[in-house]
């Protein structure tokens, strides 16, 4: 159970950095889902949700998601239903159950770096960028890798629309359990690859080799490199083998999705015959 001996609610990021700055036992807090069940007692909790950053702004160029969306918030933005195949929506359906998704918040999610996440895994594979108080925007690939050493508040979470179309297949071995592997693939319309594979039970990362050989076209060859490259650990929802036999199964899930979304994308497009007809 936690404890909190002071709650307070920022006036402005610049207040809620200060005040994350002030005692080693302050803390920024989400939805407070994963904080309730620690331990350690928190001096003073530093509530963002007065600074209007629960928006899932859907612009020209980019999408912003906020870092006091819910998880809840993600599943149902109809742009986010719509855009990247809907796979971040589709990512967060399966965690826990509605309440607790419309508690759950994207800032925390992204800032812990949890190695289950559901949600990092897509965002990975979609190119997102952090945009953190303090330390700037950065790509998320680098923030997972090198999160900077100073304690930060993570404000938003961009996504450019470079036209990516995107799958997200994750397995559990019950319905609202962690997964036991997550993997998410998209392409942007340049035919730029990405492959993230999370839950290894490690943290979500791309494969660079898998990624080479789906740009040339070899689904099959990608499934097993990134089965290959990557690192799996043992854990009490699966062993390493398990998860690499995972990893092979769900990459190549992905990779038909994606083939029988471009194939629909193209038959609903009108030909050239089809325009002479008319
Ligand atoms: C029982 C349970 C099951 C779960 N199952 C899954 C699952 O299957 N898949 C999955 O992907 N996730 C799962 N999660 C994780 C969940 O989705 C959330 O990521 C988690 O609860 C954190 O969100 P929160 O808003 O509740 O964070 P909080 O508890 O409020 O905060 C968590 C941490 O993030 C810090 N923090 C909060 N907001 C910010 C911010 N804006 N900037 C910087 N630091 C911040 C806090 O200080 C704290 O250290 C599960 C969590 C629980 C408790």
């Amino acid at each position: 159970m936690i404890s909190i001996q002071e709650y307070r609610f920022a006036e402005s990021l610049d207040e809620a950095l200060a005040l994350l700055d002030a005692g080693k036992r302050n803390r920024v807090i989400g939805g407070g889902m994963w904080l309730r069940l620690g331990h350690a007692g928190v001096r003073t909790a530093i509530d963002l949700s007065r600074l209007g950053l629960d928006k899932i702004e859907d612009a020209e160029g980019e999408v912003s998601i906020g870092a006091m969306a819910s998880l809840r918030d993600v599943e149902t933005a109809p742009c986010l239903r719509e855009l990247f195949g809907g796979v971040l929506s589709e990512s967060v359906k399966p965690i826990v159950g509605v309440q607790f998704r419309n508690m759950a918040t994207v800032g925390a999610s992204v800032y812990s770096r949890y190695g289950f996440s559901d949600l990092l895994t897509a965002l990975l594979a979609l190119d997102a960028a952090v945009v953190l108080h303090r330390a700037g925007e950065m790509p998320l690939d680098e923030f997972l890798r090198n999160p900077p050493e100073k304690r930060d508040i993570l404000t938003a979470v961009h996504i450019r629309k470079d036209g990516r179309r995107a799958a997200y297949r994750s397995f559990r071995r019950s319905k609202t359990d962690f997964g036991v592997l997550n993997v998410c693939m998209s392409v942007s319309t340049e035919g730029d690859w990405r492959l993230s594979v999370g839950a290894r039970p490690g943290r979500a990362t791309r494969c660079p080799e898998a990624e080479a050989l789906l740009a040339a076209g070899d689904g099959a060859g990608a499934a097993k490199a990134a089965a290959e490259n990557l690192t799996y650990g043992s854990s009490l929802r699966g062993s390493a083998d398990y998860r690499r036999h995972l990893a092979e199964v769900l990459t190549l899930r992905c990779w038909d999705a994606l083939r029988e979304d471009g194939a629909e994308a193209r038959d609903s497009e009108p030909t050239d015959a089809g325009r002479d007809e008319a």
